[in-house]
C-alpha cells in the first residue's frame, strides 16, 4: 500500500500557510483515490500548533522535526529535516506546497533517497491506478500530464489550484523524529530580508487592473518632441494611486537595451505577450500600444479590456479591446490621475 506524506514547514508562529493547507487538500484527495495511508510530516522551530490545526484531517500519524535549528530557511537544515521525515514515513508519494523554501531543497532530498521530484504541479489525479501530475509549460501554452515510476515521488504544488483544507482544531500526538544537526550545517544564517518598497514593485499579480504601456509613450508627440520624463511620472503616478500591475510591450522594454530614452522602471519581467507573460487580472488597459502579441496573447486571460490609442485604425486595439478610446494617452491619464487624486 502507498504511503502519502504531506510535508510542510511551519511559519514563524508555528502555524501553516495557506498554500500548505492547499497541498494538504490535494494529499487527502490522493490518499482517498489510491486507498493510501496519509502521514503528516512537519518541521520548524515549533510544530505543535500546526499539528493541532490538522488534528482532524485524517492523517494516521504526525511526524515532526522540531527545534531552533529548523526555524529559518536554510538548505542544509531543511534538507536534513525533509530527508529524516521521508525516511521515517517510508513515503512513496510526498505532497508539499511550491514555496521557495520547499523548492530549494526538494530536488536534493529526492536525490538523497533515490527518488524523483515534480515541481510546479497544478493538479494530480489517479488514472488506471497510477498517479498523473499535470503542469504547464512555455508560459501556460502547453499543459503536460505525466507519470513516473521512481519512488519516492515528491510533488510540489503551485498555489491556488486546490481549496485549502479546513477543519476543527484538536490535539495531535506528535512523533518526534530525532535529527542531530552538526554545527557546520548552521553556519549560514538569514540576517534579514531586503525588498524594494511597495511603490517600486510594479508587477502585482493580485492587482485588479493590468496597465499595459506601449512604445508610444516614448515616441515623438504632436509637438514633434518625445516626453519620456513626463510619461514616467504619469505612469508612476497612476500605478501609485491605482495599485495596478504594470505590463509592457516588447518594443518598449527593448528600448532600454538600445540606449534609447526609455522608462527606467521597466524590465523584461514586465513584458506581456507571446515572448512575455500572460497575467491574469479582472481588467486591462493598454496605452500607446499597437502590437499584436500584447493584445492577443499578453492579455488573453484579462476579463475586461480597454485601450487608448491615437490611431483609430489600430487593428489590434480595435479587434481585441472591448472599448477603444481614440485619444491621447498623456491627456487621458493626466485626467485619470487628477480624478484619482481627488478621491
Ligand atoms: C516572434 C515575435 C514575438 C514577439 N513577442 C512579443 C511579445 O511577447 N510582446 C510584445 O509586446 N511584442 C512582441 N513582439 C513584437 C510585436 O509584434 C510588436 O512589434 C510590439 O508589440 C509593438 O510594440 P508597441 O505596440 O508598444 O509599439 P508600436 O508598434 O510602436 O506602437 C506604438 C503605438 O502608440 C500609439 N501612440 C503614440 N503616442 C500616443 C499617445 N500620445 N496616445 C495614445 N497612443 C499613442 C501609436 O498610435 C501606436 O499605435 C514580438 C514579435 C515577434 C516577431
Amino acid at each position: 500500500m502507498d504511503t502519502i506524506l504531506f510535508l510542510a514547514h511551519t511559519e514563524a508562529d508555528g502555524t501553516l500557510a495557506k498554500n500548505a493547507l492547499e497541498a494538504l487538500g490535494t494529499a487527502l484527495d490522493l490518499s482517498q483515490s489510491l486507498g493510501a495511508t496519509l502521514v503528516a510530516g512537519l518541521w520548524g522551530a515549533q510544530v505543535q500548533p500546526a499539528a493541532n490545526s490538522l488534528a482532524n484531517c485524517g492523517a494516521q500519524k504526525f511526524l515532526a522535526v522540531e527545534g531552533e535549528a529548523f526555524a529559518q530557511a536554510r538548505y542544509a537544515t531543511d534538507a536534513l529535516a525533509c530527508e529524516a521525515l521521508l525516511r521515517a514515513a517510508a513515503a512513496t508519494f510526498v505532497i508539499a506546497a511550491e514555496t521557495s523554501r520547499n523548492a530549494r531543497v526538494m530536488a536534493g532530498v529526492a536525490h538523497r533517497l533515490g527518488g524523483v521530484v515534480d515541481t510546479h504541479v497544478s493538479s494530480v489525479a489517479v488514472a488506471s491506478g497510477s498517479l498523473q501530475a499535470t503542469r504547464w509549460f512555455y508560459r501556460q501554452r502547453i499543459e503536460g500530464t505525466f507519470v513516473r515510476t521512481g519512488r519516492p515521488r515528491i510533488l510540489l504544488l503551485d498555489p491556488g489550484n486546490h481549496a485549502p483544507w479546513t477543519g476543527e482544531v484538536g490535539t495531535a500526538t506528535l512523533e518526534l523524529v530525532d535529527v542531530s544537526v552538526p554545527e557546520s550545517l548552521t553556519r549560514t544564517v538569514v540576517k534579514g530580508f531586503v525588498t524594494p518598497p511597495a511603490d517600486q514593485q510594479t508587477i502585482r499579480p493580485d492587482a485588479k487592473l493590468l496597465f499595459v504601456a506601449g512604445a508610444g509613450w516614448t515616441k515623438k508627440q504632436k509637438d514633434g518632441q518625445p516626453h519620456v520624463a513626463e510619461a514616467e511620472s504619469i505612469i508612476l503616478d497612476f500605478l501609485g494611486k491605482s495599485k495596478a500591475s504594470l505590463g509592457s510591450s516588447k518594443s518598449l522594454v527593448d528600448l532600454s537595451g538600445e540606449n534609447q530614452a526609455a522608462l527606467r522602471f521597466l524590465s523584461h519581467l514586465n513584458q506581456v505577450g507571446q515572448t512575455g507573460a500572460s497575467p491574469r487580472h479582472p481588467k486591462g488597459l493598454a496605452t500607446c500600444c499597437h502590437g499584436e502579441e500584447p493584445h492577443t496573447v499578453g492579455w488573453r486571460f484579462i476579463a475586461e479590456r480597454r485601450a487608448i490609442n491615437l490611431d483609430p485604425g489600430c487593428g489590434w486595439a480595435r479587434g481585441k479591446a472591448d472599448v477603444l478610446y481614440v485619444a491621447d494617452a498623456f491627456e487621458v491619464m493626466r485626467k485619470v490621475n487628477l480624478l484619482l487624486g481627488s478621491k
